[in-house]
């Protein structure tokens, strides 16, 4: 990890107008610091469970504020549930096997990515006709087929389109600060968390069929019957709606690989965390290194694992029942997603998409945005995607899994096999580290979990996307190792004063 001083140093005065900037939005930046500049010593020793996206932020304000950071990590790499896959594609072509999007309304994310110089890649989306495979169909959006839904839908919905009624029946019932995570306790919004986002539609007056083709269309709706409305209305909605998705040119892991490059923090791979203990005097992490026992001695602990894998560690003194059946009963979603490199982008030949919503088993067909958009002749990364159900059913089938997702996909892309060279697959489900893709509470979970998930139990600070209300977001999980770090430097000060 790069020392506070030299590069970092130089690094500081060369965007000391960014960073002041920067540092009045309340970001502050690692090197900017009166211990980094050679001021006086740490005040404090803080151990970070996690180099994921939250991890690192808590890292970056912790060390902002003057405290020494050691970052615990189960795996060999930083970025957690941001991994850009490279092996075995060719040439530049990479895939993205957890998050993909970011959107302009990350303003914590898209505040590191100005101050440390990384380049966006946009989000495009061909001049070709929508494609998808339907109820037994496949369905080619275009001029002379508007209305081409194999649902049974009332007139008004079936001129609408699935865009039109995620209009008419979600977002014109959105109450008041849906975009604004500070007011998700407000009674309107609280209420939603009552509801599925299918319950949400029914009452707004949509039919069940049109529920069912938002189900089957929409990238949010895999969830549609099991999610609670409330995450869905403040992450999907609120962070997502109307503003511009956008990746990282060159993948997605440039921005935890350029935050870890700036801490001077160790960060220390390969330590798998399984036991916090703390008593008046301070907070004793333990671990195993290669099979091995391994403790860090510390003042306070910041803890970024997900949920799936905190509830198996051991606390001493245990967590508060309350917070321990959190822990223990938000849930969270499966994904599978398995790539395929094909040699060009065919789908070009026939006008339409490389992108199809599906109700096959195989669910979303994604051609990786950036690839696509270098035309036809190029190759691409085309993925099959499933989200939530289904994903453990096929990642377990075996041998035959990539075969079989091929088969699936040329229902949908009938030249795919032609094309078509070495596939792999990603199923988060079965990551030791994740045990699962992110939180999607069901209804209810977040009045009765989420402060819960985030409350402190003494020195040991809970932060991570499942704490935050932008829940299974890159966005959530920074905001939550900011907040995390914010409760430590003042638990911190208190014992100092
Ligand atoms: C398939 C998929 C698609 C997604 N799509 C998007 C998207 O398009 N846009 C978006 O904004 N977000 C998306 N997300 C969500 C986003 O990736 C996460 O919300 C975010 O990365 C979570 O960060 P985190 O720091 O909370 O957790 P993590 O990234 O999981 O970080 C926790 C870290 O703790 C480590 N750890 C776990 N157990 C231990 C242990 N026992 N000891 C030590 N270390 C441990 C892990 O290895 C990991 O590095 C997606 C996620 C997935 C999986």
């Amino acid at each position: 990890m790069a020392a506070p001083g030299g590069n970092a140093r130089r690094r500081f005065l060369r965007m000391s107008t960014a960073a002041t900037g920067v540092a009045a939005l309340g970001l502050h930046m690692p090197w900017a610091t009166s211990w980094a500049m050679g001021g006086g010593p740490p005040s404090g020793r803080v151990v970070i469970i996690g180099a994921g996206m939250a991890g690192l932020a808590a890292a970056w304000e912790l060390e902002a504020a003057g405290h020494q950071v050691e970052i615990l990590e189960a795996r060999d790499r930083v970025g957690g549930r941001v991994h850009t896959l490279r092996d075995p594609f060719s040439g530049d072509l990479h895939a993205e096997s957890g998050a993909v999007a970011f959107s302009g309304t990350y303003t914590h994310a898209n505040r590191y990515i100005d101050a440390l110089g990384l380049k966006r890649a946009e989000w495009v989306i061909p001049d070709l006709k929508p494609l998808y495979h339907l109820r037994g169909q496949r369905v080619v959006l275009d001029a002379d087929h508007p209305n081409p839904w194999p649902y049974d839908l009332t007139l008004e919905e079936g001129q609408l389109g699935p865009l039109g009624i995620v209009d008419r029946y979600i977002v014109q019932h959105l109450p008041e600060g849906f975009q604004d995570e500070t007011r998700w306790q407000d009674p309107d919004l609280l209420a939603l968390d009552e509801l599925t986002l299918a319950q949400f539609m029914r009452r707004n007056g949509a039919s069940t069929e049109a529920v069912e083709l938002i189900a089957d269309t929409q990238w949010f709706g895999s969830f549609v019957h099991s999610g609670s409305m409330l995450a869905s209305a403040m992450s999907n909605f609120g962070l997502f709606g109307g503003a511009v998705p956008f990746l990282l040119a060159g993948g997605n892991d440039r921005l935890p690989q350029a935050m870890a490059g700036q801490l001077s923090a160790g960060i220390h791979f390969g330590h798998e965390v399984v036991a916090i203990e703390q008593n008046e005097s301070g907070a004793r992490v333990r671990a195993r290194k290669d099979g091995e026992p391994v403790t860090f001695d510390c003042d306070q602990v910041i803890c970024t694992a997900p949920a799936q894998v905190v509830r198996h560690f051991d606390f001493s003194p245990a967590l508060p029942p309350a917070q321990r059946a959190a822990m223990e009963g938000i849930d969270f979603a499966d994904t599978l997603r398995t790539y395929f490199e094909v040699d060009r982008a065919f789908w070009f030949d026939e006008g339409v998409t490389g992108t199809a919503m599906t109700d096959l088993s195989i669910k979303e067909v994604a051609a990786q945005p950036y690839s696509q958009a270098r035309g036809p002749q190029r190759p691409v990364v085309l993925e099959s995607h499933i989200r939530g159900a289904g994903s453990r059913e096929i990642a377990e089938s075996g041998d035959g899994l990539l075969e079989d997702v091929l088969t699936q996909m040329e229902k949908v892309h009938p030249k795919v096999r032609e094309h078509a060279g070495e596939g792999l697959y990603r199923h988060w489900g079965s990551d030791p580290f994740a045990r699962g893709a992110y939180s999607v509470p069901a209804p209810g979970q977040i009045t009765r979990y989420l402060t819960r998930l985030g409350q402190a139990h003494g020195r040991i600070h809970f932060a991570g996307e499942h704490t935050s209300i932008l829940s299974a977001t890159i966005e959530g999980a920074l905001r939550s190792g900011a907040r995390a770090a914010a409760e430590v430097v003042s638990a911190l000060n208190n014992k100092m004063a």
